[in-house]
């Protein structure tokens, strides 16, 4: 059926067939794991509909805002530091690479066993399908991971790509390396859209990105009420799209949310019963539309209450700080708030076992599960002192790898069903 954006997407050139195929396949996922929530908040209205517009109205705004002038800068890891793109007058996205779409395109030119985020990335730009890749005018990688390292050297060939150096240890001659990355990376950004970054517009940026920041963490404080006021999904979801939507207006609507997440709370009322098993996800960070797992977690009679992730507390957890006068002092307040991301490509990454202890703790949760993309050698690898932390502390893990398809879904749903029947009081 034809559409309003039918016209954008091929000026995009994107394959129509094949995103049309895609967008329907979304949208009866979206349908099946979203709307069939029963007493779900007001405020997701706003959820939906920006999903419901993920391929539309967003890019729309996107193409318009390029028309004006302005770049957008895509990225695929918390690392890139938003805030001098915007200090540029430039839009972030992150690209979301959840999807299976385009697989097949992407193992032509990737080994097998590399994990689904790469897979995905790849096979969108390689099959046409996403118009964020699109309308980036830089892809910004960074070298997290050994897969992603080496993926983005072939995805250049296809995409303008620009690499920062993620150091690997905290030490001082990693911060330096750091601090020296983000100097680089503030040039190219300026170079690109061809405004320079000064105090005045820092300050700014900074501020925007931790009002953002601080709504989630807003939200997160609420949602740790007993009985639960929001589904674990829903708070997902609003992660991921925090990735994507206008920081202003997110942060507005997401303020709005928790206003009413606050009245829910007043009136003791919970999105599931209070004895509901209260589970925190840990690991991998889970882009659109990757919501099998939280689905199977809260089908089988369970409650997530928390997101150690990427998508979740590890990118809301710190604050730059705000104190910060000169350009040189708010950059380096950047640098040492980004050096605090407690990704498993650090070695040794004792924070996150202890960022992991203190949530479960705080949550009060009945059990963690630990959630890592097949071939994630980062993260598979850690779950392993993970569990050794939580098992110190009392609390129950179960370790999933799973990747983008639904071949295994049942096969998850009786794992869990059996460590949530396991971890109820
Ligand atoms: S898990 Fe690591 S590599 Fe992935 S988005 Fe987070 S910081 Fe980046
Ligand atoms: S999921 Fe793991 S292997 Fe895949 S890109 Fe992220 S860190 Fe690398």
């Amino acid at each position: 059926m034809p559409t309003p954006y039918d016209a954008m997407w091929e000026k995009l050139n994107l394959d129509l067939d094949a995103h049309a195929g895609l967008l329907s396949v979304l949208g009866k996922f979206y349908g099946d794991i979203y709307l069939t929530q029963q007493g779900r908040l007001k405020g997701m209205e706003y959820l939906d509909f920006v999903l419901s517009e993920v391929h539309g109205l967003r890019i729309q705004e996107l193409q318009e805002a390029k028309a004006q002038g302005k770049k957008v800068i895509g990225t695929f890891c918390v690392f890139v530091p938003e805030e001098l793109v915007l200090a540029a007058d430039g839009i972030q996205v992150g690209l979301c690479a959840g999807a299976e779409a385009g697989k097949g395109e992407a193992e032509k030119i990737l080994p097998r066993n590399t994990c689904a985020l790469i897979k995905s990335f790849v096979g969108f730009k390689l099959s046409r399908l996403c118009p964020y890749i699109e309308s980036s005018d830089l892809i910004v990688g960074e070298t997290t991971c050994d897969g992603k390292k080496k993926a983005y050297e072939i995805f250049s060939d296809y995409a303008p790509v620009y690499v920062m150096e993620i150091p690997q240890m905290k030490n001082a001659c990693d911060r330096d390396l750091w601090k020296a990355e983000l100097l680089r990376f503030k040039e190219k950004i300026e170079e690109i859209t061809g405004n320079a970054i000064t105090a005045p517009k820092l300050r700014e940026a900074i501020r925007k990105v931790n009002d953002r920041r601080r709504v989630l963490q807003r939200l997160n404080r609420l949602r740790a009420n007993v009985p639960t006021p929001i589904s674990g999904r829903d708070v997902l979801l609003i992660n991921q799209i925090s990735f994507y939507d206008d920081p202003d207006r997110f942060t507005a609507k997401i303020g709005e949310l928790c206003d009413e997440l606050e009245s829910r709370i007043k009136a003791g009322e919970g999105i599931v019963p209070k004895q509901t098993p209260r589970l925190m996800l840990s690991g991998c960070p889970m882009a659109v539309p990757n919501w099998k797992l939280p689905y199977v977690i809260e089908s089988s009679g369970a409650v997530i209450v928390g997101e150690e992730s990427c998508i979740g507390t590890r990118n809301i957890r710190d604050l730059v700080s705000e104190r910060a006068e000169t350009l040189e002092e708010m950059l380096d307040a950047i640098a040492d708030r980004y050096l605090r991301i407690d990704c498993a490509c650090f070695t040794p990454n004792t924070e996150r076992l202890d960022h992991i202890s203190e949530m479960a703790k705080e949550l009060n949760v009945d059990g963690v599960i630990h959630f890592a993309l097949s071939f994630c050698q980062p993260y598979t690898m850690e779950a392993f002192k993970v569990e050794k932390i939580l098992k110190e502390a009392g609390v129950p893990m179960l370790s999933i790898e799973t990747d983008y398809s639904m071949e295994d879904v049942e096969q998850l749903k009786t794992r869990v069903e059996a460590f949530v029947e396991m971890v109820r009081k």
